[in-house]
């Protein structure tokens, strides 16, 4: 018995929004999930229809140019709770609900990433220690999907990054990305040209946006043009 069939006989799937067992999330629960009505400003929070900053100084310090976000976030919501199942547990089931909200986020904005050399997903690295303690990085799963339900978009998982880095909880948006420099770097053997490129960098969520941003400066680095966040959740 594969491990995750001995965890679902012991515990079994409840819904996370109702705790009936029929999966990770029922239908009821399902229709339930509210998109984000409009996309802000990164910084300032400001209503800005395509996630750009709403004006240079807005944009001052940030290397990425625009962000995309699905859902709110908030302690104890049911975005929240399958964010948390999803990083601790892999599962088929989450990876489709999950992806799927990104997709149909997506889709609302594909149109501005047409590009003729198509454009990379690059999923927001997990360092070593992390990764062979999760099994598995969230954001290169849900960058699959997405490649799969996008003509022209094609994961790239060009980027590293150093043990401890993730540590950012509780920490002022400063200190956090003092704490994150020179710590996410390209892979030595990334082999793809990112000259000119237009990439979407996938991650799950986004509090301040300074593991995204960091992401987005070595990208930038690496000859990227255009770098646009997309997240399943913004926290407050
Ligand atoms: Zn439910
Ligand atoms: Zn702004």
């Amino acid at each position: 018995m594969r491990l995750n069939a001995i965890l679902d006989f012991v515990f079994p799937r409840k819904c996370l929004g109702c705790d009936r067992e029929e999966g990770y999330l029922c239908s009821l629960c399902r229709d339930k999930i509210q998109f984000l009505e409009f996309q802000c400003c990164p910084k300032c929070r400001r209503k800005q229809s395509d996630g750009n900053f709403c004006s240079k100084k807005c944009g001052e310090n940030f290397n990425f140019d625009q962000l995309i976000v699905c859902l709110e976030y908030s302690k104890s919501n049911l975005i929240s709770k399958m964010v948390v199942q999803f990083k601790y547990r892999f599962s088929e089931e989450l990876v489709e609900v999950l992806g799927k909200i990104m997709k149909h986020q997506l889709a609302e904005f594909s149109h501005e990433f047409r590009n003729e050399d198509g454009v990379f997903l690059i999923p927001v690295p997990l360092s070593p220690g992390r990764l062979k303690f999760r099994g598995f990085n969230q954001s290169i799963l849900l960058a699959k999907y997405l490649e799969k339900n996008f003509s022209g978009m094609k994961v790239y998982d060009c980027m590293k990054r150093e043990d401890g880095s993730e540590q950012q909880a509780g920490k002022l948006r400063n200190e956090r990305l003092k704490n994150l420099e020179n710590k996410i770097a390209m892979k030595e053997d990334s082999g793809e040209n990112l000259r000119a490129k237009n990439v979407i960098l996938i991650d799950d969520i986004a509090t301040t946006g300074t593991t995204l941003n960091e992401c987005a400066k070595v990208l930038k680095l690496a000859g990227a043009d255009h770098v646009c966040g997309l997240v399943l959740a913004r926290g407050k």
